[in-house]
């Protein structure tokens, strides 16, 4: 594996490499890497020759006061998971070369990006979309994998690659969940003990509000009995908890059949913690 943190070389090996491993794969992460990463990884190898994975803790999809300075980063034991994975490149660029001084380009998607986690951090979609449009033109990838963790963000990406004419494939990837049933998250190393028992209450409740739904109980009832749920476990706030077109994300107040998706986001102690489930 080739650790690259310059464009210029990037570009390079990506030439040479795509002689003899002609579909590429790209997979962005911000790092601290955990299971649900690797699988990540591992359907890359499925899905391409080979597979380019990006380390870049983006600056423009955090709020003034989120946590970008705090956000766990640990680069060489990444680097090691990915090499025993087989991965091709690591493309893990200086904050200087993806927004160099005087850089002045914004992209923002409309739609999907708007309600839930785009209402609860303003612009946090608009960065997003920015730096994966970098990537895209900076690798030129193939095949993206992103995770079902960050439905919305999933969502975004996909309509923008239609909107702006991106030619690969994105592929979603099922969430990975830890035994109990909690998402994996790199936030997840910020929860205390006590945090990380409570936490439950959030990957519980929307399998609760799933099974009703499903079996024809009213949605605003079973939503604001979730919420309350959340709250009584020890969360501070629950920014939503909402039922979701599964392709628009346009917001559902009935349960009609079609393809839909719970969606929630709640805070515990310092944590924000997101999480999502197919009705
Ligand atoms: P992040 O490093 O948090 O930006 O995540 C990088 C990619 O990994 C995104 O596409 C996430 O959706 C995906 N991801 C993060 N956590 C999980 C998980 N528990 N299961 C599946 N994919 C995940």
């Amino acid at each position: 594996m080739q650790t690259i943190n310059q464009l210029d070389a990037l570009r390079q090996h990506i030439s040479a490499l795509r002689m003899f491993k002609p579909r590429i794969a790209l997979v962005p992460t911000m790092g601290a890497l955990h299971d649900g990463h690797m699988t990540l990884v591992a359907e890359a190898r499925r899905h391409a020759d080979a597979v380019i994975v990006s380390i870049f803790v983006n600056p423009t999809q955090f709020g003034p006061n989120e946590d970008l300075d705090a956000y766990p980063r640990m680069m060489e034991r990444d680097a090691e998971l990915l090499r025993a994975a087989g991965v091709d490149i690591l493309w893990a660029p200086p904050a200087n070369i993806v927004y160099p001084p005087g850089f002045a380009t914004k992209v923002h998607v409309d739609g999907p990006s708007n309600g839930y986690c785009g209402a609860a951090r303003p612009g946090h979609f608009d960065g997003v979309a920015l730096v994966v449009a970098k990537l895209f033109n900076q690798v030129q990838p193939d095949v993206a994998l992103f995770g079902e963790k960050d439905f919305q963000q999933l969502a975004v990406i996909q309509q923008m690659a239609r909107d702006l004419d991106f030619a690969l494939d994105i592929l979603g990837v099922p969430i990975v969940r830890d035994a109990d049933g909690l998402a994996l998250s790199s936030r997840n190393a910020y929860l205390t003990t006590e945090e990380r028992a409570a936490a439950l209450a959030l990957p519980v409740a929307l399998a609760q509000a799933a099974a009703k739904i499903r079996a024809g109980d009213d949605v605003a009832q079973t939503l604001a009995t979730a919420t309350a749920d959340i709250l009584a476990a020890g969360f501070a706030r629950v920014d939503y908890f909402a039922l979701a077109d599964a392709v628009t994300l346009e917001k559902l107040q009935h349960f009609d059949g079609r393809p839909a998706r719970l969606l929630a986001a709640a805070k515990i102690g310092k944590t924000r913690l997101i999480d999502n489930l197919a009705i």
